[in-house]
């Protein structure tokens, strides 16, 4: 899509929350009109960019300012970017948005630790709760939920569909995204 402009949607919130699902959803949405997308998914880029880097505040901030700093490079060159990364701590998410300015847009994935316990796609919330992993987020780690997010995902209430739709209508509003009478034209 010539032209098109870069920015960073920044997903934040607990483990199974939806940020994965519902990037994926909306990685259809924006490849059907042409756009060039790259998603940046915290559990991949802990086997790639971060392999080695635990769970200790240290490690997290490091892996969260690496996601950080290749969103930039991408969406500084006109590649939309989603990052989909629990990203726990504010300071380190306010970092991001300096860094990005205009183009950073923070989506909260917003699941309580209730709702992630009962899906527990990954069986990671019965280990944490037996104490089997330690300093996971939202059990025994912390977790600092956005507080002036440019969007929220009601993931208790509405289906990853309906989610990833709001969003690419709220990226239609902003510019960052043709309508689709656009794209297709
Ligand atoms: P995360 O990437 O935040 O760790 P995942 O996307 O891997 O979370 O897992 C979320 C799980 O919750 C998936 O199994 C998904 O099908 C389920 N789920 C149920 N309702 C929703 C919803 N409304 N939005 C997103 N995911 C949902």
């Amino acid at each position: 899509m010539a032209g098109e402009k870069g920015f960073t949607l920044w997903f934040t919130g607990l483990s199974g929350a939806g940020k994965t699902t519902i990037s994926r959803v909306l990685e259809g949405h924006l490849r059907e009109r042409g756009s060039k997308l790259e998603i940046l998914d915290g559990d991949i880029v802990r086997e790639n960019l971060s392999k080695g880097l635990g769970f200790s505040k240290e490690d997290r901030d490091t892996n969260i300012r690496r996601i950080a700093f290749v969103a930039d490079l991408l969406s500084r060159n006109g590649v939309p970017v989603i990052t989909a990364a629990i990203s726990p701590y504010a300071e380190i998410r306010n970092e991001a948005r300096e860094l990005m300015g205009d183009r950073f847009v923070e989506v909260y994935v917003e699941a309580s630790v209730d709702t992630c316990a009962d899906r527990d796609v990954k069986g990671l919330y019965a280990k944490a709760f037996s104490g089997e992993i330690k300093e996971f987020t939202g059990v025994s780690d912390p977790y600092e939920a956005p507080e002036n997010p440019e969007f929220v995902c009601h993931t208790e209430c509405e289906t990853p569909e309906e989610s990833a739709e709001k969003l690419l209508a709220y990226l239609e509003e902003r510019g960052f995204v043709p309508a689709k009478e656009a794209a297709a034209a």
